[in-house]
């Protein structure tokens, strides 16, 4: 099963507007397995969009248009694939008095151009649009592709696809799925990680491996094409069990909607400890990305923020000599922020930071300087990080909480 996704709008070739459409059902339809294999792009005009539909017909099976079903006289999609089709314009009166009394509670004259969005192809299944006026369609093609119209405006698209996914499109009899398994690591760069599993790359069967930079974070993707599910997921286990093995410290999640401080406070609750924080450079970040997770408050009940010098001794009783001998980003001031904050707080753990997020450098520091220490489970440690100097003051404070995340997890 293979589609096209043509989208129409002149906005779009202008480079005006991005093409979420096309990203939006091209996803949608990798979900159920279906390969989109081409994308098209084209502007408001007559001949141009029977061309594409042409040229789209004749090689594939599913044709999903967006775009041009409104009112003005630009939008000419559905005339233009009923010129295709050489089939004729039906007008569906229900649709139409909607579109009437909708003028009218507005106090507007109907303007005889809004009857194109009651229209429809003859022979075709009405798609109904809730969040606008123009319907959207779905021609079963006996001769060609199938071909659905949606709308333009991603509001009205999107749950309109969505719609389609769980009725129309579920029911097609697909000839394979992709079945597609995701792998979450933290703390190893891309680069290391495609050039350590090229052994596997290419070598695992039918499983094909890629993989995509996040925000701090690399996924990968194991996937097979494939029409018996049950086979495809033992072989797709095989490949992820042997990679997961490969990396204990780095791989934290199959789910992707499981973050790494989810992980930790899964952890900390399965082993009954609760957490405390002093933060300097985050102030606070990391205490608000613990809370973030449901059910946190069994793990976590407070902490501190301490940013100036003045606060760590006035909060943490950290002795103004020991910041004064040795730094305040220092390794002495993290591991008694840490131990200081268990204690006051009672807690099984205390985690804490100092660091330079810049612009500026700090005691000699240079920007990207951070110290992370962590009090508790029998032991006092801190980890010396730095962070490219390159780096934003939010990406080196939103490093140092993932930084320490993985300190708890590890
Ligand atoms: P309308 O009734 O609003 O005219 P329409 O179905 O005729 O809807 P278009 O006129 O093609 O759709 O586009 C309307 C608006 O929808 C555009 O101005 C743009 O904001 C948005 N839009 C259209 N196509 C896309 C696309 N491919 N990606 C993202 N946004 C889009
Ligand atoms: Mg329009």
């Amino acid at each position: 099963m293979q589609a096209e996704i043509i989208s129409v709008g002149t906005e779009l070739l202008l480079g005006r507007i991005v093409n979420t459409n096309a990203k939006y059902i091209a996803a949608k339809l990798a979900d159920i397995g279906i390969e989109s294999r081409y994308q098209t792009t084209i502007g408001d005009n007559l001949e141009h969009i029977k061309e594409a539909m042409a040229i789209a017909n004749q090689r594939n099976d599913l044709i999903i248009v967006s775009g041009g079903l409104g009112p003005t006289q630009d939008d000419m999609t559905k005339q233009a694939v009923a010129e295709f089709l050489n089939t004729k314009l039906m007008l569906d009166k229900v649709q139409l008095e909607r579109i009437k009394r909708r003028f009218d509670e507005r106090g507007r004259n109907f303007v005889e151009s809004n009857i194109k969005q009651a229209q429809y192809l003859n022979g075709s299944e009405i798609l109904p649009n809730y969040h606008g006026l123009a319907l959207g369609d779905f021609y079963r093609n006996d001769n060609g592709a199938d071909i659905i119209l949606l709308p333009g405006p991603p509001t009205e698209m999107e749950p309109m696809m969505n719609e389609l996914i769980l009725s129309v499109i579920k029911n097609y009899h697909l000839k394979y799925r992709l079945i597609s398994k995701v792998m979450k690591f933290y703390g190893i760069s891309e680069s290391q990680l495609m050039s350590e599993l090229s052994d596997l790359v290419g070598n695992s069967g039918r499983v094909s491996i890629a993989s995509y930079a996040k925000k701090h974070e690399i996924w990968l993707r194991l996937t097979i094409l494939d029409n018996d599910s049950d086979d495809a997921q033992i072989e797709i286990d095989a490949v992820k069990l042997k990679i997961a093995k490969r990396y204990p410290d780095f791989y934290y999640s199959d789910n992707i909607d499981e973050t790494l401080a989810m992980v930790v406070v899964k952890l900390l609750k399965a082993k009954n400890k609760a957490i405390t924080a002093a933060e300097s450079l985050t102030a606070g970040m990391f205490q608000s990305t613990i809370a973030s997770v449901p059910g946190a408050s069994n793990v976590f009940s407070g902490g501190f923020v301490t940013y100036s010098n003045q606060v760590k001794t006035q909060m943490l009783n950290i002795p103004s000599l020991i910041i004064k001998q040795n730094g305040v980003v220092s390794e002495q001031v993290a591991t008694s922020m840490a131990e200081n904050a268990k204690v006051i707080m009672n807690a099984d753990i205390g985690i804490s930071f100092t660091g330079v997020a810049g612009p500026d450098s700090l005691e000699g520091n240079p920007v990207g300087t951070v110290w992370i220490g962590l009090a508790g489970l029998g032991m006092t440690v801190a980890q010396k990080l730095q962070f490219a100097s390159t780096d934003s003051r939010t990406a080196i404070r939103e490093k140092s909480v993932l930084e320490a995340l993985r300190m708890l997890w590890i």
